[in-house]
Protein backbone atom coordinates (compact mmCIF):
# COMPACT_ATOMS: atom_id res chain seq x y z
CA UNK A 1 0.00 0.00 0.00
CA UNK A 2 1.77 2.83 -1.30
CA UNK A 3 1.54 6.68 -0.27
CA UNK A 4 2.07 9.14 -2.10
CA UNK A 5 2.11 12.53 -1.21
CA UNK A 6 1.39 15.47 -4.07
CA UNK A 7 2.12 18.84 -2.78
CA UNK A 8 -0.10 21.60 -4.34
CA UNK A 9 -0.07 24.72 -4.41
CA UNK A 10 -3.14 27.35 -2.39
CA UNK A 11 -3.27 31.30 -1.81
CA UNK A 12 -2.72 31.34 2.21
CA UNK A 13 0.21 32.58 3.58
CA UNK A 14 1.52 28.63 4.60
CA UNK A 15 2.25 27.55 1.36
CA UNK A 16 1.74 24.34 -0.46
CA UNK A 17 -0.57 22.21 1.24
CA UNK A 18 0.19 18.19 1.08
CA UNK A 19 -2.14 15.81 -0.33
CA UNK A 20 -1.92 12.24 0.06
CA UNK A 21 -2.70 9.47 -2.78
CA UNK A 22 -3.58 6.00 -2.18
CA UNK A 23 -3.50 4.32 -5.45
CA UNK A 24 -4.88 0.72 -4.59
CA UNK A 25 -8.49 -0.28 -4.46
CA UNK A 26 -10.58 1.76 -3.43
CA UNK A 27 -8.41 4.01 -4.72
CA UNK A 28 -8.29 6.98 -2.30
CA UNK A 29 -7.81 10.93 -1.69
CA UNK A 30 -6.65 11.64 1.19
CA UNK A 31 -7.45 16.02 1.23
CA UNK A 32 -7.82 17.28 -1.59
CA UNK A 33 -6.42 21.43 -1.76
CA UNK A 34 -7.90 24.53 -2.23
CA UNK A 35 -10.66 25.02 -4.53
CA UNK A 36 -8.53 27.38 -7.25
CA UNK A 37 -7.46 26.26 -10.52
CA UNK A 38 -3.80 25.99 -10.26
CA UNK A 39 -4.43 23.41 -7.25
CA UNK A 40 -6.65 21.57 -9.50
CA UNK A 41 -4.32 21.44 -12.32
CA UNK A 42 -1.41 20.68 -10.09
CA UNK A 43 -3.95 17.56 -8.67
CA UNK A 44 -4.18 16.62 -11.84
CA UNK A 45 -0.55 16.47 -12.98
CA UNK A 46 0.22 14.63 -9.47
CA UNK A 47 -2.28 11.97 -10.20
CA UNK A 48 -1.03 11.70 -14.04
CA UNK A 49 2.30 10.77 -12.76
CA UNK A 50 1.16 8.15 -10.39
CA UNK A 51 -1.16 6.95 -13.40
CA UNK A 52 -4.01 7.46 -11.86
CA UNK A 53 -7.05 9.48 -13.64
CA UNK A 54 -9.43 11.34 -11.23
CA UNK A 55 -12.84 8.84 -12.46
CA UNK A 56 -10.96 6.19 -10.42
CA UNK A 57 -11.26 7.96 -7.41
CA UNK A 58 -13.39 5.79 -4.88
CA UNK A 59 -12.83 7.93 -1.50
CA UNK A 60 -11.99 10.92 -0.66
CA UNK A 61 -11.03 11.40 3.40
CA UNK A 62 -10.72 14.81 4.81
CA UNK A 63 -8.02 15.22 7.50
CA UNK A 64 -10.09 18.55 8.49
CA UNK A 65 -12.24 21.13 6.94
CA UNK A 66 -10.01 23.86 6.71
CA UNK A 67 -10.02 25.45 3.12
CA UNK A 68 -6.73 24.52 2.05
CA UNK A 69 -7.48 21.03 2.75
CA UNK A 70 -11.19 20.20 1.82
CA UNK A 71 -12.09 23.09 -0.84
CA UNK A 72 -11.44 20.94 -4.20
CA UNK A 73 -13.64 17.67 -2.13
CA UNK A 74 -16.92 18.73 -3.54
CA UNK A 75 -15.28 18.98 -7.82
CA UNK A 76 -13.24 15.96 -7.22
CA UNK A 77 -15.78 13.97 -6.40
CA UNK A 78 -17.84 15.13 -9.17
CA UNK A 79 -14.80 14.26 -11.39
CA UNK A 80 -14.67 10.89 -10.16
CA UNK A 81 -18.30 10.39 -10.99
CA UNK A 82 -19.45 9.99 -7.16
CA UNK A 83 -16.84 8.95 -4.71
CA UNK A 84 -16.68 8.61 -1.06
CA UNK A 85 -16.46 11.94 1.19
CA UNK A 86 -15.48 11.07 4.85
CA UNK A 87 -15.21 13.20 7.28
CA UNK A 88 -15.61 13.44 11.07
CA UNK A 89 -18.47 14.28 12.34
CA UNK A 90 -17.05 16.91 14.95
CA UNK A 91 -15.78 18.89 11.76
CA UNK A 92 -19.15 20.22 11.10
CA UNK A 93 -18.14 23.04 13.46
CA UNK A 94 -16.67 24.22 10.44
CA UNK A 95 -20.14 23.24 8.84
CA UNK A 96 -17.16 21.51 6.02
CA UNK A 97 -15.83 24.15 4.29
CA UNK A 98 -17.92 26.72 5.40
CA UNK A 99 -16.85 29.07 8.99
CA UNK A 100 -19.69 28.97 11.16
CA UNK A 101 -19.98 33.09 11.26
CA UNK A 102 -22.09 33.52 14.55
CA UNK A 103 -20.69 30.63 16.44
CA UNK A 104 -17.18 32.12 15.56
CA UNK A 105 -18.91 36.07 16.48
CA UNK A 106 -19.89 34.70 19.73
CA UNK A 107 -16.47 33.58 20.62
CA UNK A 108 -14.91 36.40 19.73
CA UNK A 109 -16.88 38.65 21.93
CA UNK A 110 -16.26 37.09 24.53
CA UNK A 111 -12.46 37.27 24.19
CA UNK A 112 -12.85 40.73 23.83
CA UNK A 113 -12.37 41.78 20.41
CA UNK A 114 -13.57 45.12 19.17
CA UNK A 115 -16.35 45.43 17.00
CA UNK A 116 -14.37 46.27 14.01
CA UNK A 117 -11.73 44.01 14.61
CA UNK A 118 -14.89 41.18 14.50
CA UNK A 119 -15.94 42.68 11.36
CA UNK A 120 -12.45 42.81 9.46
CA UNK A 121 -12.35 38.92 10.58
CA UNK A 122 -16.05 38.46 8.81
CA UNK A 123 -14.62 40.10 5.83
CA UNK A 124 -11.57 37.28 5.75
CA UNK A 125 -14.32 34.42 6.30
CA UNK A 126 -16.15 36.00 3.08
CA UNK A 127 -12.79 36.39 1.53
CA UNK A 128 -11.70 32.44 2.28
CA UNK A 129 -14.93 30.44 1.57
CA UNK A 130 -14.68 31.18 -2.07
CA UNK A 131 -11.35 28.55 -1.71
CA UNK A 132 -14.04 25.53 -0.98
CA UNK A 133 -17.31 24.15 -1.87
CA UNK A 134 -19.65 23.12 1.48
CA UNK A 135 -21.33 19.43 1.45
CA UNK A 136 -24.70 18.68 3.29
CA UNK A 137 -25.71 16.80 6.05
CA UNK A 138 -26.09 13.63 3.93
CA UNK A 139 -23.45 13.91 1.13
CA UNK A 140 -20.85 12.76 3.16
CA UNK A 141 -20.18 9.74 6.09
CA UNK A 142 -18.01 10.27 8.83
CA UNK A 143 -15.02 9.16 9.94
CA UNK A 144 -15.38 7.40 13.29
CA UNK A 145 -12.29 6.98 15.88
CA UNK A 146 -10.86 3.23 15.99
CA UNK A 147 -12.39 2.33 12.89
CA UNK A 148 -10.35 1.28 9.92
CA UNK A 149 -10.10 2.39 6.33
CA UNK A 150 -9.31 -0.67 4.27
CA UNK A 151 -7.49 -1.25 1.33
CA UNK A 152 -6.55 -4.15 -1.15
CA UNK A 153 -3.22 -4.73 0.84
CA UNK A 154 -3.48 -3.36 4.14
CA UNK A 155 -5.59 -0.79 6.43
CA UNK A 156 -5.13 2.95 8.02
CA UNK A 157 -6.63 3.07 11.09
CA UNK A 158 -8.41 6.11 12.23
CA UNK A 159 -7.37 8.33 15.31
CA UNK A 160 -9.42 11.20 16.00
CA UNK A 161 -6.88 13.83 16.90
CA UNK A 162 -8.46 17.04 17.81
CA UNK A 163 -6.84 20.52 18.86
CA UNK A 164 -5.93 22.33 15.71
CA UNK A 165 -9.98 21.71 15.11
CA UNK A 166 -12.71 19.42 16.76
CA UNK A 167 -12.81 17.24 14.09
CA UNK A 168 -8.94 16.44 12.97
CA UNK A 169 -8.09 13.13 12.27
CA UNK A 170 -4.73 11.40 11.77
CA UNK A 171 -4.27 8.02 9.74
CA UNK A 172 -1.92 5.25 11.35
CA UNK A 173 -0.85 2.55 9.02
CA UNK A 174 0.42 0.26 12.33
CA UNK A 175 2.22 -2.20 10.20
CA UNK A 176 5.31 0.35 9.99
CA UNK A 177 4.03 3.28 12.19
CA UNK A 178 3.49 5.52 9.23
CA UNK A 179 0.75 8.25 10.07
CA UNK A 180 -0.78 11.08 7.91
CA UNK A 181 -1.97 13.88 10.39
CA UNK A 182 -2.89 16.69 8.25
CA UNK A 183 -2.43 19.89 10.53
CA UNK A 184 -1.79 17.74 13.92
CA UNK A 185 1.92 17.56 12.79
CA UNK A 186 3.75 20.07 10.95
CA UNK A 187 7.45 19.91 11.07
CA UNK A 188 8.32 23.49 10.92
CA UNK A 189 5.77 25.36 12.39
CA UNK A 190 4.80 25.25 16.09
CA UNK A 191 0.77 23.88 16.19
CA UNK A 192 -2.25 26.40 15.97
CA UNK A 193 -5.25 25.04 17.57
CA UNK A 194 -8.01 27.31 16.29
CA UNK A 195 -10.84 29.30 18.24
CA UNK A 196 -13.70 26.83 17.45
CA UNK A 197 -17.28 26.39 19.08
CA UNK A 198 -17.55 22.79 20.96
CA UNK A 199 -19.35 20.57 18.46
CA UNK A 200 -21.09 19.73 21.09
CA UNK A 201 -22.33 23.00 22.51
CA UNK A 202 -21.42 25.55 20.55
CA UNK A 203 -22.54 28.46 22.76
CA UNK A 204 -18.88 26.93 24.09
CA UNK A 205 -15.69 27.28 23.25
CA UNK A 206 -13.83 24.28 22.73
CA UNK A 207 -10.66 23.45 24.43
CA UNK A 208 -8.57 23.25 21.78
CA UNK A 209 -5.03 23.04 23.45
CA UNK A 210 -6.00 20.81 26.12
CA UNK A 211 -7.38 18.06 23.60
CA UNK A 212 -4.59 18.91 21.43
CA UNK A 213 -1.87 17.55 23.95
CA UNK A 214 -3.88 14.84 24.55
CA UNK A 215 -3.81 14.12 20.32
CA UNK A 216 -0.20 14.40 20.38
CA UNK A 217 -0.21 11.69 23.62
CA UNK A 218 -2.47 9.45 21.77
CA UNK A 219 -0.03 9.51 18.45
CA UNK A 220 2.79 8.78 20.43
CA UNK A 221 1.34 5.68 21.58
CA UNK A 222 1.78 4.37 17.54
CA UNK A 223 5.83 5.10 18.41
CA UNK A 224 5.47 6.80 14.26
CA UNK A 225 8.73 6.00 12.22
CA UNK A 226 7.00 8.61 9.85
CA UNK A 227 4.61 11.40 9.76
CA UNK A 228 3.28 12.91 6.65
CA UNK A 229 1.99 16.37 7.97
CA UNK A 230 -0.53 18.83 6.05
CA UNK A 231 2.64 21.29 4.80
CA UNK A 232 5.90 20.85 4.85
CA UNK A 233 8.15 17.89 4.75
CA UNK A 234 7.56 14.76 6.72
CA UNK A 235 8.58 14.00 10.14
CA UNK A 236 11.00 11.53 10.94
CA UNK A 237 11.69 11.87 14.60
CA UNK A 238 8.55 11.85 15.96
CA UNK A 239 9.98 12.34 19.39
CA UNK A 240 12.27 15.43 18.86
CA UNK A 241 8.89 17.09 17.49
CA UNK A 242 7.01 15.50 20.17
CA UNK A 243 9.45 17.22 22.96
CA UNK A 244 10.02 20.58 21.16
CA UNK A 245 6.21 20.91 21.09
CA UNK A 246 5.85 20.85 24.75
CA UNK A 247 8.41 22.68 25.30
CA UNK A 248 7.11 25.37 23.25
CA UNK A 249 3.19 25.71 23.93
CA UNK A 250 5.06 25.31 27.84
CA UNK A 251 6.95 28.37 27.06
CA UNK A 252 3.88 30.14 25.41
CA UNK A 253 1.82 29.05 28.65
CA UNK A 254 4.60 30.87 31.09
CA UNK A 255 4.68 34.02 28.93
CA UNK A 256 0.88 34.69 28.62
CA UNK A 257 0.91 34.06 32.31
CA UNK A 258 3.72 36.35 32.85
CA UNK A 259 1.86 39.23 30.70
CA UNK A 260 -1.25 39.22 32.48
CA UNK A 261 -1.54 42.34 34.74
CA UNK A 262 -3.40 42.31 38.27
CA UNK A 263 -5.69 44.39 37.27
CA UNK A 264 -6.95 41.53 34.53
CA UNK A 265 -7.11 41.33 30.84
CA UNK A 266 -8.82 40.03 27.90
CA UNK A 267 -7.84 37.66 25.57
CA UNK A 268 -7.43 40.11 22.84
CA UNK A 269 -5.54 42.10 24.87
CA UNK A 270 -3.21 39.55 25.26
CA UNK A 271 -2.89 38.79 21.69
CA UNK A 272 -1.88 42.28 21.44
CA UNK A 273 1.08 42.14 23.80
CA UNK A 274 2.31 39.18 22.19
CA UNK A 275 1.90 39.43 18.72
CA UNK A 276 2.02 43.17 18.20
CA UNK A 277 2.69 43.81 14.27
CA UNK A 278 0.02 41.54 12.93
CA UNK A 279 -1.99 41.56 9.57
CA UNK A 280 -6.05 40.95 9.63
CA UNK A 281 -5.35 36.90 8.98
CA UNK A 282 -3.26 36.59 11.90
CA UNK A 283 -5.33 38.92 13.88
CA UNK A 284 -7.69 36.01 14.05
CA UNK A 285 -4.96 33.50 14.66
CA UNK A 286 -2.96 35.33 17.43
CA UNK A 287 -6.62 35.30 19.14
CA UNK A 288 -6.75 31.83 19.26
CA UNK A 289 -3.41 31.47 20.29
CA UNK A 290 -4.26 33.68 23.40
CA UNK A 291 -7.31 31.78 23.89
CA UNK A 292 -5.98 28.72 23.77
CA UNK A 293 -3.42 29.18 26.05
CA UNK A 294 -5.58 31.39 29.11
CA UNK A 295 -7.94 28.25 28.48
CA UNK A 296 -5.33 25.50 29.59
CA UNK A 297 -3.70 27.80 32.02
CA UNK A 298 -7.18 28.08 33.56
CA UNK A 299 -8.15 24.62 33.48
CA UNK A 300 -5.07 23.64 35.12
CA UNK A 301 -5.48 26.12 37.76
CA UNK A 302 -2.78 28.62 37.27
CA UNK A 303 -4.79 31.89 36.26
CA UNK A 304 -8.48 33.22 37.18
CA UNK A 305 -11.39 33.87 34.99
CA UNK A 306 -14.10 36.18 35.52
CA UNK A 307 -17.35 36.98 33.05
CA UNK A 308 -18.54 40.32 33.17
CA UNK A 309 -19.42 42.92 31.00
CA UNK A 310 -20.01 40.45 27.82
CA UNK A 311 -16.71 38.89 27.67
CA UNK A 312 -13.97 37.46 29.80
CA UNK A 313 -11.28 38.97 31.91
CA UNK A 314 -8.26 36.72 33.07
CA UNK A 315 -6.29 37.36 36.05
CA UNK A 316 -2.97 35.75 38.02
CA UNK A 317 -3.79 33.83 40.44
CA UNK A 318 -3.86 35.60 43.62
CA UNK A 319 -1.57 34.63 46.88
ZN1 LIG B 1 -5.87 23.47 9.05
ZN1 LIG C 1 -3.53 23.38 6.61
Amino acid sequence: MRIIPISLPTPFYIGPVNVYLIAEDPITLIDTGPKTKEANDALHEGLRKARVRISDIRRIVLTHAHEDHCGLARSVRDQAKDAEVLVHAWETGHRIGRLEYEEHRTLLVRAGVPPEEIETMRRMYDGVRQYADSFERDEYGELRDEEELEFETGTLRIVHTPGHTPGSCSFVREADRTVIAGDCVLKRITPNPILSPDPIDPTKRFASLAEYLVSLARLRTFAPTLVHGGHGEPVHDFEELFNRYFRAIRDRQAEVIRLLPKSGASAWEIARQMFPVTDDVHRFLSVSEAVAHLDLAHSEGKIEVEFGDGKEVYRPKMG
